[in-house]
C-alpha cells in the first residue's frame, strides 16, 4: 500500500492526483480525512491509507461573500459568494470542501442532505499549482 506519511502534505499530493485519501486506525477502524497520525479515539498510531469514493451529502454550508484573494481572483465577491460546506462522505467521515454548481447568492436553494460527488479543482500553474477539494450536486 502507500508509504506516504499521514500528513497534510500527503493529503494534498493525493488531491493533485485526484484521489481523496484518509487514514484509518488499525486499532478501532475510525476513519480520518484529512489524515491523522494518531487516533483521537483509541490513541493507536497504526494507520493505513484508504481512498474515498467521493460520494456524500451536504451536512452544512456557508456562503462566503468576502473570500481570500485567490477566490476574489476567480470572480467571487459580495454579489457572487462562493459556498463552503461540510460533506458527510459515504464512508462516514466528514470533510470541508468547496461546493460547486450551487448559487451562493441564493442560499435558500441549497439543500442540506443533497447528494454530492467529488470534483477536483486545479488552480495555478506548474510549481505553484494547488488542487482544491470540491463537491457538486449530481
Ligand atoms: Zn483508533
Amino acid at each position: 500500500m502507500e508509504e506516504r506519511p499521514f500528513d497534510d502534505i500527503s493529503y494534498e499530493q493525493f488531491l493533485n492526483e485526484e484521489r481523496l485519501m484518509g487514514s484509518r486506525c488499525k486499532g478501532c477502524g475510525v476513519l480520518f480525512a484529512p489524515p491523522r497520525t494518531i487516533c483521537i479515539k483509541c490513541y493507536d498510531n497504526e494507520m493505513e491509507w484508504v481512498e474515498m469514493k467521493g460520494k456524500g451529502k451536504l451536512a452544512a454550508f456557508t456562503c462566503v461573500a468576502v473570500g481570500p484573494p485567490f477566490m476574489i481572483k476567480e470572480g467571487y465577491d459580495r454579489k457572487h459568494p462562493y459556498v463552503s460546506g461540510v460533506v458527510e462522505l459515504e464512508e462516514g467521515t466528514r470533510v470541508v470542501a468547496r461546493i460547486e454548481g450551487v448559487d451562493g447568492s441564493k442560499p435558500e436553494t441549497i439543500k442540506i442532505g443533497a447528494p454530492l460527488q467529488i470534483e477536483f479543482l486545479h488552480r495555478g500553474e506548474a510549481n505553484n499549482s494547488k488542487t482544491f477539494l470540491a463537491f457538486k450536486p449530481f
